[in-house]
């Protein structure tokens, strides 16, 4: 476009931009959170304990009482088929799995894992994080100390040279983020030559781990879903499976910061976690275990539930794949992703406009993720990635924010490019 062109085109958007901010909008899709119906689903959930309830486990438990630091045993197996490991690899937590990985962070701080030292002794420590990312997960490195280096994400998972070349050469690298399946924010699954060459690695750090946070495990949108390798069984056949920490939850099954969330790990790792966790609780809560168990029952159950989700949130995501497609295509300005999966939308807006796009949103009534916040240390180096939850808002809203992101979008990009003219 000339400049011209450019400058009527910025004129007709802020005008348009005008009339909505005239609206009055107050919509929110800045962090993955259910909708009001999606919690709906979960409800009955408590109705199925109450004052008349069996509170003994099958192996004879009073769900009331203290004790099961492992969780019960079916909540084990249920969990631990979700995750593909074994039961006996698996222990159920208290509500959040986020809260299982700060804590194994912060057991390693302090006490080591097998085959190091704790890592607070080592001074200049760094953690490996695929970016776009998940800013929680940097958040907690981040806050322990370590160095944060970013490594590119590309469509088949981390890019795995540059992975394989940092650990093998590097003992102060100790972990890496990983959220193999539909990636938060990017949507990916990794591909099968990612997994297994995560099984395979050889890092320079005996106590380095695989941070594996499957939390869109079995959250598809669509009949095809992705397939992710499973990292267990691999790095069993390479005698490597005291490598990767699993993590899930079900908070996105059942109830945000109510569910039941698991850590799963080789008999070595979990002795040291175990231990570790002995100190901080006498055990976790069993009764909202014995609630999930009797309202999901099984892999079925959670299957079953699963679609129902999916029947809520599958248009809310089409919603904004038609918008951007509408809008968006052939313009130049933005590219997104179209994930199978998961809670999120990945965009990369012009580089140097995702900061202005938010801010624009922002100003119009429509909060989005800060932007910068899925890189470490939130600084997304071209200031390009923007992440679109569109699962909280009711599917009219999920439209009116879809349309004024477009809008924000070109109107970031006429101004940085008439800056630059
Ligand atoms: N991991 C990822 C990748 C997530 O996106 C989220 C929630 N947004 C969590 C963990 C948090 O899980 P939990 O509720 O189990 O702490």
């Amino acid at each position: 476009m000339s400049e011209k062109e450019l400058r009527d085109l910025k004129a007709e958007l802020a005008e348009k931009f005008e009339a909505y901010k005239a609206q009055g909008l107050k919509l929110n899709m800045a962090r993955g959170k259910p909708g009001a119906e999606q919690l709906a689903l979960s409800m009955k959930m408590l109705d199925v304990l109450n004052s008349q309830s069996d509170m003994q486990t099958s192996d004879g438990l009073d769900c009331r009482n203290y004790g099961g630091p492992d969780g019960l045993p079916e909540m084990r197996e249920l969990l631990a088929q979700m995750m593909g490991l074994q039961a006996e690899n698996v222990l159920v937590g208290g509500n959040s799995s986020l809260n299982l990985m700060f804590d194994t962070v912060s057991c390693a701080m302090t006490h080591g894992l097998p085959g190091g030292k704790p890592w607070c002794l080592q001074a200049d420590r760094k953690f490996l994080c695929p970016a776009p990312g998940y800013d929680r997960h940097f958040s907690v490195t981040e806050y322990f100390g370590f160095e944060l280096i970013t490594v590119p994400m590309l469509p088949t998972g981390p890019d795995m040279d540059m992975v394989e070349r940092l650990v093998r050469s590097d003992a102060s690298i100790k972990g890496i983020w990983c959220v193999p399946k539909y990636s938060n924010p990017t949507g990916i699954t990794y591909s099968d030559e990612t997994v297994r060459r995560f099984a395979a690695l050889k890092p320079a750090a005996p106590d380095f781990r695989i941070f594996w946070d499957n939390a869109y495990c079995v959250h598809d949108l669509t009949d095809t879903p992705d397939v992710l390798l499973n990292l267990w069984d691999e790095c069993r056949k390479n005698g490597t499976e005291d490598l990767p920490l699993f993590f899930a939850s079900t908070s996105k099954i059942t109830f945000p910061g109510a569910g039941i969330a698991a850590l799963g790990a080789s008999e070595k790792n979990l002795a040291v976690l175990r231990n570790h966790f002995r100190y901080q609780t006498i055990g976790p809560d069993k009764l909202n275990q014995m609630r999930h168990l009797a309202f999901l029952k099984d892999m079925n159950g959670v299957h079953a539930q699963m679609q129902k989700h999916r029947a809520l949130i599958a248009p809310k995501f089409e919603v904004v794949e038609e918008t951007f497609a509408e809008q968006l295509t052939g313009k130049g300005v933005a590219a997104w992703s179209k994930p199978n999966g998961g809670y999120f939308i990945s965009v990369d807006v012009l580089d140097g406009c995702a900061k202005r796009t938010v801010a624009l949103c922002k100003e119009a009534g429509v909060t989005l993720t800060g932007a910068g916040a899925t890189y470490p240390y939130k600084k997304d180096p071209n200031d390009r990635n923007i992440r679109v939850a569109p699962t909280y808002p009711p599917k009219t809203e999920v439209k009116a924010a879809a349309e004024l992101f477009c809008l924000c979008a070109q109107l970031a990009a006429c101004e940085k490019l008439l800056q630059n003219a």
